[in-house]
């Protein structure tokens, strides 16, 4: 594995929601040369189609198609995704192994409490991250509950505070206007190759008839919302994101997107 720090890390509840909300915006920075990872919190034991292990085959398959750099899934139980110190821990591990520079966190309300709880953890991970008298180490020795031999024994390497420069959020789980969007117009095909990666999900089946849509139905959904927020900037095909922070301009003349 290498060790060069990650530019970009997208942090997601569960495999394939990556893929689904910025699966388009990290392949097109991993083509522009960046290192860019994957975090899943759950494993997907809970998915109604498909085992753990089917997916975390998929997951990889998918990864190579967004040409990522790395990607790793923690223990956090599927469907109990929750903003506790120890989970808060795991998180703050990664980010100081991995360092990126920028990280994408789902958005902070939705459906899924899963998705909107990952936000709230993946937020406060990264501010842990950076506080230089925190140990994780030392912390998860105290903490210790429930903790997987796996998670324990990967906390042993010692890692220096970090804390991404940037945060933004990925909203196309939720309706809410996005403060900018990524153009995807050239990755779309590819984007949508990844989430069909998760073949024991998206393929057409029996099992879970009612609650998953045709493959076909699939395709045109995606292809709608990325349509619509790509028409909001003028281009095709878009992914939405949200930042709290005001945007920086130092040329008023090269500020893109149409007004009239
Ligand atoms: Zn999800």
């Amino acid at each position: 594995m290498s060790t060069a720090p990650l530019d970009i890390l997208a942090l997601a509840a569960h495999r394939d929601d990556v893929e689904q909300t910025c699966g388009g915006t990290l392949l097109k920075m991993a083509q522009r040369g960046y290192r860019t990872g994957i975090l899943d919190l759950t494993q997907g034991e809970l998915g109604t189609r498909g085992s753990a292990e089917d997916r975390a085959r998929e997951a990889a398959e998918a990864a190579k198609i967004l040409c990522a750099s790395w990607r790793q899934v923690l223990d956090i139980p599927d469907g109990r995704v929750e903003n506790t110190f120890e989970n808060r821990l795991k998180v703050v591990r990664v980010l100081r192994e991995q360092r990126p520079r920028v990280v994408i966190l789902p958005y902070w309300k939705g459906r899924h409490p899963d998705h909107y709880t990952a936000s709230m953890l993946g937020y406060e991970a990264c501010f842990l991250a950076g506080l230089a008298r925190l140990d994780v180490k030392r912390a998860f020795s105290t903490q210790h509950s429930g903790l997987s031999r796996e998670g324990a024994h990967s906390t042993t390497g010692a890692f220096l505070p970090h804390r991404p420069f940037k945060i933004v959020y990925a909203t196309l789980y939720y309706d809410v206007r996005p403060t900018f969007v990524v153009d995807i117009t050239e990755q779309f095909e590819s984007r949508l190759q990844a989430l069909m990666a998760y073949k024991s999900q998206f393929s057409d089946q029996e099992a879970g008839k009612g609650i998953f849509p045709a493959h076909a139905e699939i395709r045109s959904r995606i292809e709608a919302m990325a349509r619509f927020y790509g028409m909001l900037a003028g281009v095709t095909y878009a992914e939405p994101f949200l930042q709290k922070e005001v945007g920086l301009v130092d040329d008023l003349t090269a500020i893109p997107v149409k007004s009239i």
